[in-house]
C-alpha cells in the first residue's frame, strides 16, 4: 500500500492532522496525541489518560487504548468506519470539555496505584533506565518514571489535574492520524479540537532549545568478582539542530546500520571474539538534541574490551561502504512501508512516534542521494561527539 496519498492537515490554532487514505479498507483508525508542555514525574500524565479513557463507555465493537511517555499521552481507536463516528465524536466532546469530580478522581487514583503495585520492569530496562538518570547532568531534568510512585499519586488533587490540563489540552499540542477510505467524515470530527484555547505564553518542550550537559565521567556499579553478567550503557549526542524530514530518514538510516545488515553491531563485535547476549540502540530526545544509547550484555571480564571495540567500530563509521548505504535504505524503505500498511499498523506506529517523527509518514519523494549527504554530515558531527561519550557498566 506505498502509494496512498498522504496529507498533513494545519488547522489555525494548530492542531495538526496527518491523514492517510486506505481505500481498500473497511476499518477507520484514529490517533490522538497529546504533546506534553513539560516532563512531569508526578504521575499526571498517566493518571490523566485513565480519566479520559476511563470515563467515557467503550463499545465492544471497538478498539480503544491509551499509553504515556514522557513526551505525550496517545489515544488510539480503531473500528469498522460506520461505527466509529459515534464514539469519536463523543470522546472529542468529552476531551475539549474536560470535566472532573473528586469521585471521580480518587476511583481512578485507586487502579492507577494497582497498575503500578503490578508494574514491573525487567533487569534490562531498569539498568537502561538508570543509566540515562546518572548520564545526563540532570538537575532533574531527565526522569524516566511515567508512572509516579504511589506518593506521587496520593498527592494529586483536582487542582492538579485541572491545571496539568489547562497547561497542555490545547490545539498546539494535539496531532491526530486519521487512517481508513472515509478520511473526511473522521477529520471533520476531529478538527473540533482545533476550537481548544490556545496559550501562547509558553512554548511546547519540543520547541525550546535548551543545553543539556551530557556527564562525562565514567561510572561503574557492582563488582567483577562473582558478576555472571555485565551491562553496558554508552551514551553520546548525534545532533543539536531542527530535525528536517531528510535528517529523520539520515537517523533511520543510522539506526538501521547499527542494527541489522552486516555492518551490524553485534555482528562486529562477535568478530572480536565477543560473546555478546544482547545488544539495543535506543535514540533519545532532549529538547532540540537527539543523543543514542548503545545497551549491551556480555561476559564481565569481557566489559572493557568491549566499550574500546564498540569505540572504534563508531569511529569507522566513516568508512561505511556504498553497498552498505544501499541496503540499509533499501531496509529503511522497507521498514517504512511496514510501519503503516494498514489502518491497525499505521495506528500502533503513528501511536508510538516522537514529535519530530510524525512528519515522515510516507516514503514519497524521498530522495536517496539527499538522505546519504545529510547522513554524511551527522557521522561527521558524531565523530566529534565521540569524545563526549559516557559509559555506564554494571556488573551483577
Ligand atoms: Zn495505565
Amino acid at each position: 500500500m506505498a502509494n496512498n496519498p498522504n496529507q498533513i492537515i494545519k488547522f489555525k490554532n494548530g492542531l495538526q492532522i496527518n491523514v492517510i487514505k486506505m481505500p481498500e479498507s473497511k476499518l477507520s483508525g484514529i490517533v490522538i496525541k497529546i504533546h506534553l508542555k513539560e516532563q512531569y514525574k508526578n504521575g499526571i500524565p498517566h493518571l490523566f489518560e485513565h480519566l479520559v479513557i476511563d470515563q467515557i463507555k467503550k463499545p465492544s465493537f471497538l478498539n480503544v487504548s491509551g499509553s504515556t511517555t514522557l513526551r505525550f499521552i496517545a489515544f488510539k481507536i480503531i473500528g469498522i468506519e460506520d461505527d466509529i463516528y459515534d464514539f469519536l465524536t463523543k470522546f472529542v466532546y468529552n476531551l475539549s470539555s474536560f470535566q472532573l469530580t473528586d469521585k471521580n478522581l480518587e476511583s481512578e487514583k485507586s487502579i492507577v496505584k494497582q497498575e503500578l503495585l503490578q508494574y514491573r520492569t525487567s533487569q534490562l530496562e531498569k539498568f537502561a533506565s538508570e543509566a540515562r538518570n546518572k548520564m545526563f547532568d540532570s538537575n532533574g531534568e531527565y526522569q524516566d518514571s511515567v508512572l509516579g510512585s504511589l506518593d506521587d499519586i496520593d498527592d494529586i488533587t483536582l487542582e492538579k489535574v485541572l491545571k496539568f490540563a489547562k497547561n497542555n489540552l490545547t490545539a498546539k499540542n494535539i496531532s491526530c492520524l486519521a487512517t481508513g477510505n472515509h478520511v473526511d467524515n473522521v477529520v471533520s470530527i476531529l478538527k473540533q479540537l482545533d476550537s481548544l484555547p490556545v496559550y501562547t505564553s509558553k512554548n511546547i518542550a519540543f520547541n525550546k532549545s535548551k543545553n543539556i550537559l551530557l556527564a562525562k565521567s565514567y561510572s561503574c556499579k557492582g563488582t567483577i568478582a562473582n558478576a555472571q553478567v555485565a551491562n553496558v550503557s554508552m551514551i553520546f549526542k548525534l545532533t543539536d539542530s531542527n530535525l528536517s524530514t531528510v535528517k529523520i530518514y539520515a537517523l533511520s538510516l543510522f539506526f538501521s546500520i547499527l542494527t541489522s545488515g552486516e555492518n551490524a553491531l553485534i555482528l562486529q563485535l562477535r568478530k572480536s571474539n565477543h560473546q555478546i547476549y544482547f545488544i539495543k540502540a535506543l535514540p533519545i530526545y532532549r529538547y532540540n538534541s537527539v543523543y543514542i544509547q548503545l545497551i549491551l550484555s556480555g561476559l564481565p571480564n569481557e566489559a572493557k574490551g568491549i566499550v574500546i571495540d564498540l569505540k572504534h567500530i563508531m569511529f569507522n563509521f566513516e568508512k561505511t561502504s556504498k553497498k552498505i548505504l544501499r541496503d540499509a535504505f533499501k531496509n529503511l524503505y522497507f521498514q517504512q512501508n511496514v510501519l503503516f500498511d494498514g489502518v491497525e499498523h499505521s495506528v500502533n506506529s503513528f501511536s508510538n512516534m516522537e514529535y519530530e517523527q510524525e512528519k515522515i509518514t510516507s516514503f514519497e519523494g524521498v530522495k536517496y542521494h539527499e538522505i546519504i549527504n545529510e547522513y554524511n554530515k551527522l557521522i561527521s558531527k558524531m565523530l566529534l561527539e565521540l569524545n563526549n561519550i559516557n559509559i555506564f557498566v554494571e556488573y551483577n
